[in-house]
């Protein structure tokens, strides 16, 4: 599927509810195009904790995040769902064309895309990491800057400076101590930690072997660099206003991240709180006709926001959307042949 065209479903958002959107979709013969802010899809998942097992995920007692979403992008994909990825929803009309009457998705990248329904499938909405705040720490992503760890492998035999106090923050300087360049260095701005005490007393266990330097209360002040990369960082104690600088080829910041409904919040929809859009979890309809939602967006009294929630209520909202286009009666196709 490629162009413009009108397509039955738009889905707003590629993590794991809305490729099982797309596979539902799909599997009805329904025409799907996805639209995703960020440059890859899994959402938070392949975006936060691709490298973490996952436990309760039906069908895989264990799986890694990243292995979890490569596998719902081969089901959810396979019948050529247009995918539109670093385009942020921006606003939401209804136009008519030919006596129907359509949505029209733009994109903050100026693309309009039409559709006879939509799924909105954005997760906690367009998210962020938080960031250090140094003047000019944007020109750093890409030199050796870090919001994530994608892959462990980037960071062998690397001078790793890692900035946090919770578990992601402990978790990858566990994870990473093995082969990066020791001693990782792990740098927080309090002495007390949010992360796991275990994590924290395997952290002080690996210190006493020089393999992992915990620095508290510490900020990093200040990137140097030269020839387009980082090199060292300024390292302040702010109780003993001293401050060192230390060889650093990857900074890894894990502050977590911070997101927003963003220009959804202003289409209209009803909301459940601030941060979800209200659905009938029934039928996954929104208080806009022909727009549903699914996952960790939707909400109503006692949601839980777990995958395999959002993957069922996937299943609600597509079948619902192509009975609604086709005027037939919701009834589930059994996709075994
Ligand atoms: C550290 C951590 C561990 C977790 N562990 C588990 C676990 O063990 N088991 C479990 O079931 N759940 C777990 N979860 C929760 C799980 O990740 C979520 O429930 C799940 O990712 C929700 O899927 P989703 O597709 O609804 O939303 P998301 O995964 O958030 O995907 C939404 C997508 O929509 C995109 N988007 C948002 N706004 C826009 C916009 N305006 N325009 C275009 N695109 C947009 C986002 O970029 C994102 O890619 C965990 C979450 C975290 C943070």
């Amino acid at each position: 599927m490629s162009g413009n065209g009108v397509v039955d479903i738009t889905i707003l958002g590629a993590g794991p509810t809305g490729l099982a959107a797309a596979y539902y979709a799909g599997h009805r013969n329904a025409t799907v195009r996805i639209v995703e802010s960020l440059e890859q899809i899994g959402g938070q998942v392949a975006a936060t904790y691709p490298e973490k097992h996952i436990y309760d995920v039906a069908g895989h007692p264990k799986i890694l995040g990243q292995k979890l979403v490569d596998l719902c992008a081969d089901q959810g994909l396979q019948y050529g769902a247009d995918v539109r990825l670093g385009e942020e929803a921006a606003t939401l009309e209804r136009v008519g064309q030919n006596g129907d009457e359509l949505l029209a998705l733009t994109t903050h990248q100026g693309n309009t895309y039409l559709s006879r329904t939509l799924i909105v499938t954005a997760g906690h909405g367009a998210f962020e990491p938080r960031k250090l705040g140094i003047e000019g720490i944007d020109e750093w992503e890409g030199k050796g800057l870090h919001y994530v760890v994608r892959e462990k492998e980037t960071f062998r035999a690397k001078q790793c400076v890692i900035v946090g106090g919770g578990d992601s923050a402990l978790d990858w300087t566990l994870g990473l101590q093995d082969t990066a360049q020791p001693p990782i260095r792990l740098v927080h701005r309090r002495d007390r930690f949010r992360a796991l005490e275990s994590s924290l007393d395997e952290a002080r266990r690996l210190e006493e072997e020089g393999r992992v330097r915990i620095m508290t209360p510490c900020e990093v002040r200040e990137l140097h660099g030269g020839n387009g990369r980082l090199e060292a960082v300024t390292i302040e104690n702010t109780q003993a206003k001293t401050t060192e600088q230390v060889g650093c080829d990857a900074l890894i910041t894990l502050l977590g991240f911070v997101s927003h409904l963003g220009a959804i919040a202003d289409w209209g929809l009803e909301l459940e709180g601030k941060r979800q859009i209200k659905i009938d979890p029934t039928t996954c309809r929104t208080s806009m006709p022909r727009v549903y939602a699914a996952g960790d967006v939707a909400g109503y009294p006692g949601k839980i926001t777990l995958i395999t929630v959002g993957m069922g209520e996937a299943a609600i909202a597509a079948n619902n959307a192509i009975a609604e286009i086709r005027g037939e009666k919701v009834q589930p196709k059994y996709s075994t042949d």
